[in-house]
Order: C-alpha cells, then sequence, then structure tokens
C-alpha cells in the first residue's frame, strides 16, 4: 500500500493522470479533495468505499503527532473512542480513528455546508444579514448538541463559529480535537486549551474549566452563566423551539428530500427524549402513521396554525385599540387640565383682589429718621 503522504500527494498535486486506482488509507477511504488545513492537521474529503451507498461521504483529519508515544496514542484513541459514541443530530458524527504514519487520523461526517464562519465571512461580503429566524434555528440546535455533550460530562473548549458547520442548513458542532472527558467526580480540568477571543474569563485565568465554560453568555462567573438547558426553558427560546418542531414535522410529513427529511426526524427525536412536552411526545408517532392519518395531522397542525396566526391579530388588534383609548383619555385629560386651570383662572381673577403693588419703604427717609433718634 502506498503511504499516506504519497496518497496525499496524489490528490493534492496538480493532476492525477494516473490511470492505475487511487490508493485507499485503512483499506477503506479513498482521498478526493483537501478542504482545508487547519492549526492542528490538514483535512480531506474521503469517499469510503465501505459505505452504504449515499453515505460514502466522509471528511479524514489528519493530526501530525510526531514521534507519539504508544501510551499517548491509546489515550487518544481512547478518547476518540468515547467520542465516536455521541450520536446527537446537532454534533458531527465521529466515526472513527486510527494511527497511521506518524498521523493520527479521524473520520467524519461531511458537513457539505462549510464552517459557519465561512457562512458569514460571505455573507458580510455579499452584504446579506441572516433572517432572525434562522439565528433562533441555529442558537437552539446549538443549545441541544451542547446541553447532549454536558449530560455526557464532555467539555467541547473551543466553541466558535469555525468549529460549528452546516449540514443541509442544520447546524453541527464539530473538531472536539481539544476537548477533553471530564475525569471521575472532578468537574474541573485544567489544562488550558481554546481559542483566546471566546475564552470563558475563568479559563484564560487557568482556574480550571467546567461545563459552564462552554455557555457564551457574558456573565463572568460560570456559576451565575446559565446551563444550556436552562437556556432552552426561558420562555421565548422554548415557544421557538415549538415552532420549529411543528416545521420538522412538516418537513418529515412532506418527505420530499430524503436526507432532509431523516435529518429532521432525528432532530424531532433528540428534542423529544430531551423535553417532555405532550405536543411533542405525540410527533414520534408521526412515523408510524397512515397517509389518512398524516392528512388529518397536517390538517389539525394547519388549524393550529391559522388559530394562532388569529390569536395573534386579536392581540395585535386589542394593543391597537388598548393604545388608542390611551391617547384619547390622555387627550380628554388634556383638555380636562385645560378646562379646570381656565376655570381655575376665571375664579381667580373674579375672586381675588387685584394684586397690589409691593411697596419698598424709602431706605433714605429711614436713615435720616436714625440719624434723628440716634442724635
Ligand atoms: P481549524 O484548526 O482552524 O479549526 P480544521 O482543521 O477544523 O481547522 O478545518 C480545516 C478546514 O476544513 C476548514 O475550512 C473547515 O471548514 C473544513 N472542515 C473541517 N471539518 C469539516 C467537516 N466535517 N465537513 C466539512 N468541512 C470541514
Ligand atoms: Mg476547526
Amino acid at each position: 500500500m502506498l503511504k499516506f503522504q504519497e496518497a496525499t500527494k496524489c490528490v493534492s498535486g496538480s493532476i492525477d493522470v494516473s490511470t492505475r486506482p487511487k490508493p485507499l488509507i485503512a483499506r477503506r477511504y479513498a482521498l478526493l479533495q483537501k478542504l482545508g488545513s487547519g492549526s492542528f492537521g490538514t483535512v480531506y474529503l474521503v469517499s469510503d468505499k465501505k459505505a452504504k451507498q449515499g453515505e460514502e461521504l466522509k471528511v479524514l483529519k489528519e493530526i501530525s503527532v510526531g514521534e507519539l508515544n504508544p501510551n499517548e496514542t491509546v489515550q487518544a484513541n481512547l478518547e476518540a473512542q468515547l467520542l465516536s459514541k455521541l450520536d446527537h443530530p446537532a454534533i458531527v458524527k465521529f466515526h472513527a480513528s486510527f494511527v497511521e504514519q506518524d498521523n493520527f487520523c479521524i473520520i467524519t461526517e461531511y458537513c457539505e455546508g462549510r464552517d459557519l464562519d465561512y457562512k458569514i465571512q460571505e455573507y458580510k461580503e455579499a452584504g446579506r444579514t441572516f433572517p432572525e429566524s434562522q439565528i433562533i434555528e441555529w442558537f437552539i440546535q446549538l443549545l441541544l448538541g451542547v446541553d447532549y455533550m454536558h449530560e455526557r460530562r464532555i467539555l467541547h473548549r473551543d466553541l466558535k463559529s469555525k468549529n460549528i458547520f452546516l449540514k443541509s442548513n442544520l447546524l453541527k458542532i464539530g473538531d472536539f480535537g481539544v476537548s477533553r472527558l471530564l475525569m471521575g467526580s472532578c468537574d474541573l480540568a485544567t489544562t488550558l486549551t481554546g481559542t483566546p477571543h471566546y475564552m470563558s474569563p475563568e479559563a484564560l485565568k487557568h482556574q480550571g474549566y467546567d461545563t459552564k465554560s462552554d455557555i457564551c453568555m457574558l456573565n463572568k462567573s460560570p456559576s451565575l452563566r446559565p446551563s444550556a438547558v436552562e437556556i432552552l426553558k426561558i420562555p421565548y427560546i422554548d415557544e421557538q423551539l415549538q415552532h420549529l418542531m411543528c416545521r420538522y414535522s412538516e418537513i418529515t410529513l412532506e418527505g420530499k428530500n430524503l436526507n432532509c427529511q431523516k435529518e429532521a426526524a432525528y432532530i424531532i427525536n433528540a428534542v423529544q427524549k430531551k423535553i417532555h412536552l405532550q405536543t411533542l411526545r405525540a410527533l414520534s408517532e408521526v412515523q408510524k402513521m397512515t397517509p389518512r392519518e398524516r392528512m388529518r395531522l397536517r390538517k389539525v397542525q394547519a388549524a393550529d396554525e391559522e388559530a394562532r396566526k388569529l390569536k395573534k391579530l386579536v392581540e395585535e388588534k386589542y394593543e391597537e385599540n388598548n393604545k388608542r383609548m390611551q391617547e384619547l383619555r390622555l387627550r380628554n385629560f388634556q383638555q380636562l387640565t385645560v378646562n379646570v386651570l381656565h376655570e381655575f383662572d376665571d375664579r381667580a381673577s373674579e375672586n381675588l383682589p387685584e394684586s397690589q403693588p409691593i411697596l419698598f419703604p424709602d431706605l433714605g427717609a429711614l436713615g435720616s429718621s436714625m440719624e434723628d433718634t440716634g442724635s
């Protein structure tokens, strides 16, 4: 088998004119394209020859480890194995890891939408902005993913837009390269990793890192920062989450795009496990329904949506009327005040005696009289 570096050269070189079959890495991955290189190594798009049809595209991250000592290899592999157990729609799936030459290789899910940082830059350059609904949707997905890993005592330690990926416009947390597993009962992992701009104050001060250090909220004290699940319970976020669930269930029902449908069903299940709402629980039944039942559900949902719009309209009208009433009251009150003052003015001029000029004593005269008495 060709050395990993040689295989890499074939792909990153200008043209691979050879007619011989492309060499496989770990006997199953064919390099297709270099996606980029990061602080820890190079990232490639690969085709997994042993994957099911339609699931071949994966990402290979090659981390150069130089003279890796065997114990470290074991540790890294253990960590990778644990990460491979993470299974959540908002987390980049970790498929496998192995050591090839001097490289520690990680195989993960491929996110064709690239990273969020790239997306933001792209929008910025085009002078475009993201709609609020999109930001909230991504924020909720992010919270679900963070909560999932924190429940499993796994810290990310480097959450930032560059490490958040997009697949079918769904957000996925990735690049756990620097994450560490919390060991035993100790909640603070003291190794310093991460990117300074996104670091929490406690990580910067080397005061350790716990689940709260993964939260981007602005309170300096970790204990005062909410956890991901607490943020999910904020009424506004909870309301948005329910809207999102309705949308996802519609995607599932329409079933236009199989991949999207699978992802949506996956997210619905993940949320259902987390937030035990009556409506969400019912959604899991969607998969088992007959087309007729689905149609009925869709009608009920449409009616619900209509009712929600109507309620909003009524609330707006009520608000508008209220405002108008207040304005009217204010105007009447001002009128009344003006009248009262006017009446008061009238009465004042009628009843009070005419103002009298204030008389000042004649100081000159006072002086002369004092002279008279003093003498
Ligand atoms: P960094 O060290 O700066 O975080 P990475 O090594 O994580 O960089 O990534 C390098 C490049 O590969 C980036 O452009 C990133 O968007 C891309 N990339 C990494 N992982 C994936 C993935 N799972 N799917 C698609 N692109 C990826
Ligand atoms: Mg990265």
